[in-house]
């Protein structure tokens, strides 16, 4: 069996798509924008505050909190007891000017048939501040973010049921546009399409990467380095 994900869309593989699932950072816009970085460091300095660490001893626990629990937020909220919507809150107080329009991005989206979703492990003052950023805001239909999920993130499968079951998504009418693979395990396994967003300018990274494929890699339907091309491939417009 090929296993080796698409790159072009083809169309017939989402004419029964009723639901579109978008997760926000590095899928929605880039990961050039590096927009993230801004996020990674106020988590950083988050934790350096609440545990009177130096710099990069908050650091290695910040990225181990997010290697063990899929989320900074959720390694502290679970080893320190912290309160998440000051964190949440902090973490987010990034400079959004690096997010420009893009309207071919939204004319893209506007032509899907059916319903779109954010699904982030961030929070929605977070996804609207992007995506209103992005003008693309109004072309959703509703958010869920870390907050709706009880916290748990992505990739835990429970979360993804939690989405399914508020929404009534019918998951095999669906299909998940993430940037990390292991946050499409969870929706291949719930019958929907899965496409991975992969950076721009790391063609030959990116083809290495595809070149070897392991039974790992069976969940990812398609991957494309770009969004607004892969969707306007789709013809719906
Ligand atoms: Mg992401």
């Amino acid at each position: 069996m090929d296993k080796t994900p698409k790159t072009a869309p083809d169309a017939a593989d989402f004419a029964n798509i009723r639901d579109w699932v978008f997760d926000l950072d590095n899928t929605l816009y880039p990961h050039h924008v590096n927009l993230f970085s801004q996020i990674d460091k106020n988590m950083t300095a988050y934790v350096q505050e609440l545990l009177q660490l130096e710099h990069d001893e908050a650091k290695r626990l910040q990225k181990q909190y997010y290697h063990e629990h899929g989320t900074t937020l959720q390694g502290l909220m679970l080893n320190h007891g912290i309160d998440p919507d000051g964190f949440l809150e902090q973490a987010h107080a990034i400079d959004y000017s690096a997010l420009l329009p893009h309207p071919e991005l939204g004319a893209a989206i506007r032509a899907l048939p059916g319903r779109k979703f954010i699904f982030t492990n961030g929070s929605v003052p977070h996804a609207q501040a992007a995506a209103r950023a992005l003008g693309i805001l109004d072309d959703f239909d509703d958010i869920f973010d870390i907050v709706a999920a009880g916290y748990l993130p992505k990739p835990a499968g429970e979360t993804y049921d939690k989405f399914a079951a508020l929404h009534t998504v019918d998951t095999k009418n669906a299909v998940m546009f993430e940037d990390l693979p292991r946050n499409l395990v969870a929706p291949k396994a719930l019958g929907m399409r899965t496409v991975l967003l992969v950076p721009r300018n790391l063609d030959t990274v990116v083809i290495e990467r595809w070149e070897k494929f392991s039974d790992e890699d069976d969940h990812i339907d398609y991957v494309t380095d770009d969004l607004t091309a892969f969707l306007s491939g789709l013809k719906f417009a």
